[in-house]
């Protein structure tokens, strides 16, 4: 059967959106909304994941449960490695899916992310690190300290460490573009980091405050202030009409959505 052909053999460098929505997915369960809201499909969003196509490999970053529909609807077929930001819930519950990437590499997946977070992995995936017989597929990790540089997919990937209320949470920044999910304060060590972007990716969660997010205000802030060309809000609820929000924003501010894809 066709399958749709693979990004990495098109090998312009570009970062995919695949999930814009807050903690719960928008629509939520057990929720209800307005006629027509639906019927916008970028009112539809999945849980923060961001997918880096480099030029020789994908790097895929955060693992939602929707991962394996978002990443196949992509018609993506490899993943090099995987950086998780943060083990809450959402960024780290579609892991066990990466199984069948390791079944074909017939290798573990490298997966980068800081050491108290390795230990939540080895936690919540405790088979993943345990021994089976053969013919039993298992996802298997290779955990890595993030570094503050690395290599994956051919793309230079530097990181820098923001808050998320308590919640240390990775940021990266891949040639022009800096991904910030999850965040409720970026730190001045970060700055060097945040100067000359082409394209920010930044969370703006609702419009209520939020004590561990940017709430839309806060956001619009923080994004003038870092003042990327273009800066695409993430991690967003249900508070938000995705016509409707981008049609009061100011020019180099819009609503991310998923599926958005940016050149790197
Ligand atoms: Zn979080």
């Amino acid at each position: 059967m066709a399958h749709p052909e693979d990004p990495t053999s098109k090998r312009a460098p570009e970062a995919i959106l695949l999930g814009s929505g807050t903690s719960n997915g928008v629509p939520m369960l057990g929720a209800e909304y307005p006629p027509g809201y639906l019927a916008n499909p970028k009112n539809h969003r999945n849980r923060a994941c961001l997918m880096l196509l480099g030029p020789s490999g994908n790097v895929l970053v955060d693992c939602p449960p929707e991962m394996r529909l978002m990443v196949t609807a992509q018609g993506i077929v490899d993943i090099e490695a995987v950086i998780i930001t943060h083990t809450h819930a959402d960024h780290v519950m579609g892991m066990d899916d990466l199984r069948s990437i390791c079944m074909k590499t017939r290798s573990p997946m490298p997966v980068y992310t800081l050491p108290r977070y390795q230990e939540d992995i080895r936690r919540i995936y405790a088979y993943a690190f345990q021994e089976f017989p053969p013919g039993i597929a298992i996802p298997r990790f290779d955990l890595r300290d993030m570094p503050a540089e690395m290599s994956a997919g051919g793309l230079e990937i530097a990181s820098f460490i923001v808050a998320h209320g308590p919640t240390p949470v990775i940021g990266l920044r891949v040639g022009g573009l800096a991904y910030i999910t999850d965040v409720s304060e970026i730190p001045a060590e970060a700055a060097p980091l945040l100067r000359n972007l082409d394209v920010l990716i930044l969370d703006a969660v609702r419009y209520k405050p939020h004590p561990n997010h940017f709430h839309f205000e806060r956001a619009i802030e923080v994004a003038r202030e870092i003042g990327a060309r273009q800066t695409y809000f993430t991690h967003l609820s249900s508070d938000y009409d995705h016509d409707e929000t981008n049609a009061s924003l100011p020019e180099g501010l819009e609503l991310g959505y998923d599926g958005l894809r940016i050149p790197l």
